[in-house]
């Protein structure tokens, strides 16, 4: 057996070795095999030079990124995405070991990367030679037109620092560093330890393949002790993880003194709900239900977009329990080596400790309508694996629901809630204070105008679906990266994607006022920011 690397960080456009572990284990943390418990690899960040890691990626590879027009800096992402198809078979193979989750989850968050990277290859090069962006037409500020303002985004001149959740060590880097990087504004991650790997092997083959400006990329394995006191006034930190997480960070001095913005992607109780008019045997019943069970079983529900309130009319109820307790009894779980398995195992062990005391919490007032765990074989797994069956929890009464509109179980787990009528479907589907997304199914495309409107200002993306787009639609827990991806309230009340959109977060706005010949002069080498 070949003995676990320890995983070097790319800092200050060099790789360099964490302080590896000592007797007591305290310096480096061991990535595990969720299934096997094998040890896969070590990680640490302690010991880095952290001051100088930021200060070359500010000043070394910012103004050398920026140099390159936004056309160029398209280019050098399509580099990349031709870099990650050639070493795609690896990333799966890390996928499997270190995430453990089946190939078809593993092209979700591998997959997803590449489009969403490729995508903005193609929305990036339709910005040319630009080097500034143009927000909004010139306005007059004197009656006689000779003095003027413009308003025009500049790259921001610091670091975008991404601090990344586990369940998504592709997408998550790629997600973010496609818009950053074609800004012009140079990238750390660190993603979360438990599954840096395939982040830290991603980086190594892009900086292997001399794409980007020294510095462009960096990537830090382990503790992200010290990171934020490095961040300065023009630094952005992107942050994707837990609500509790959040908060600390939110109250770092980097944000409450030096005025550095961050954006949070952060935990949502995501709904589907399923319209009166949608009775059992209509096509939109059907629709609904294989979302629900697709949502709970996709990445083993560890997905931030995932369906954990599946709201039905209360005369729906019992339909709606058996036809998804009916699919979700067909998933295999175990092993993602074996052809067999449909759905893989949780990320870790401690990881399906948390879902377990998760499912207890919400069972003290949801009754259990299916549990996938009650007869487990995971196959090719054994007892230690971190291998969990879906659990189906119901609350016929929604509306008397406490907890379930509270906590969210990041596993294979979802709550069906009853419902009286829309209004009431709307307020619980709000009572998550703010989530990602919310999908509908109706037979009818009119009827969820009124719905849709009323829950969007309580989430950043509305999924709407009939039985015209059975075979078009893109999924309610997939992200696309034309679409806003984000949630107000307690979904962290940030934006992401949504086309060139995102670029704006990598930005300074400035209104830049002066004679009418000056502000005619901006527009060379610049280009109006399209509207999507
Ligand atoms: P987490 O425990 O909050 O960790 C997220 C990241 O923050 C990890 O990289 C972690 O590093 C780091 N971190 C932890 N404490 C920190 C601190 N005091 N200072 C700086 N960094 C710190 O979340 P998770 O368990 O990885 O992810 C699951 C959660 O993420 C779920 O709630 C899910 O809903 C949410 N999520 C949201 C989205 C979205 O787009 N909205 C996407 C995916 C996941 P270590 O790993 O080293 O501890």
């Amino acid at each position: 057996m070949r003995t676990p690397a320890l995983l070097e960080n790319y800092v200050a456009g060099q790789w360099v070795a964490g302080t590896p572990g000592t007797s007591n284990g305290s310096a480096s943390t061991a990535l595990t095999d969720p299934v096997t418990g094998e040890t896969l690899a070590f990680v640490s960040s302690a010991g880095l030079d952290l001051d100088a890691a930021f200060t070359y990626a500010r000043e070394t590879a910012g103004p050398a990124l920026r140099a390159l027009s936004y056309g160029e800096r398209a280019q050098r992402l399509s580099q990349i995405v031709a870099t990650l198809q050639a070493n795609r078979d690896d990333y799966y193979a890390i996928a499997t070991a270190n995430s453990g989750t089946v190939a078809t989850d593993s092209a979700v968050d591998i997959d997803g990367a590449i489009y969403t990277l490729s995508t903005y290859a193609k929305l990036g090069a339709a910005l040319g030679d630009a080097h500034t962006l143009l927000d909004g037409a010139t306005v007059p500020l004197a009656k006689d037109g000779s003095f003027t303002v413009r308003h025009v985004l500049r790259p921001t001149p610091g670091v975008a620092l991404f601090i990344n959740a586990f369940n998504f060590p592709a997408w998550g880097l790629w997600e973010k560093a496609a818009s950053a990087l074609l800004a012009g504004v140079p990238v750390i991650v660190k993603p979360a330890t438990s599954t840096a790997w395939l982040t830290q092997r991603m980086v190594a083959d892009v900086v292997a393949a001399g794409i980007l400006p020294p510095g462009s990329l960096s990537v830090i394995c382990g503790s992200a002790a010290g990171l934020l006191d490095r961040i300065g006034p023009f630094d952005v930190v992107s942050f994707t993880g837990s609500a509790d997480t959040a908060a600390t960070l939110r109250a770092h001095p980097a944000f409450t003194q030096r005025s550095a913005r961050i954006n949070v992607e952060a935990d949502s109780l995501n709904s589907a709900v399923l319209l009166p008019d949608a009775a059992s045997g209509t096509p939109a019943f059907d629709q609904f239900v294989r979302e629900v069970a697709r949502e709970m079983t996709v990445k083993s529900g560890q997905k931030c977009t995932a369906i954990r309130r599946a709201m039905v009319p209360v005369e729906h109820f019992d339909a709606a329990a058996a036809a998804i307790a009916e699919r979700l009894a067909r998933t295999v779980v175990g092993n993602p080596r074996n052809e067999s398995v449909k759905m893989g195992s949780l990320v870790s062990e401690a990881q399906k400790r948390v879902v377990l005391e998760g499912i207890a919490h919400l069972q003290a007032e949801a009754e259990t309508l299916y549990d996938g765990n009650r007869d487990a074989v995971f196959v090719d797994a054994g007892p230690h694996s971190a291998c969990l069956a879906p659990v189906l929890l119901g609350m016929r009464d929604g509306a008397a629901g406490q907890r379930v509109h509270e906590t969210e179980v990041f596993g294979p787990v979802a709550t069906l809630v009853g419902y009286r009528d829309i209004d009431e479907a709307v307020a619980l589907a709000k009572r998550g204070q703010g989530s990602l997304v919310v999908s509908l199914y109706s037979n009818d495309a009119a009827a969820m105008r009124t719905p849709a409107l009323a829950l969007a200002d309580a989430h950043g993306r509305v999924h709407a679906i009939d039985p015209s787009v059975a075979k078009t639609q893109t999924g309610h827990g997939n992200v696309m990266p034309q679409s806003l991806h984000g949630g107000p309230g307690r979904a962290g009340g940030g934006e992401e994607l949504g086309g060139l959109r995102a670029l704006r977060f990598y930005h300074v706005r400035s209104a830049v006022q002066g004679p009418a010949a000056l502000v005619e002069a901006l527009t060379q080498d610049a280009v109006e920011l399209p509207k999507s």
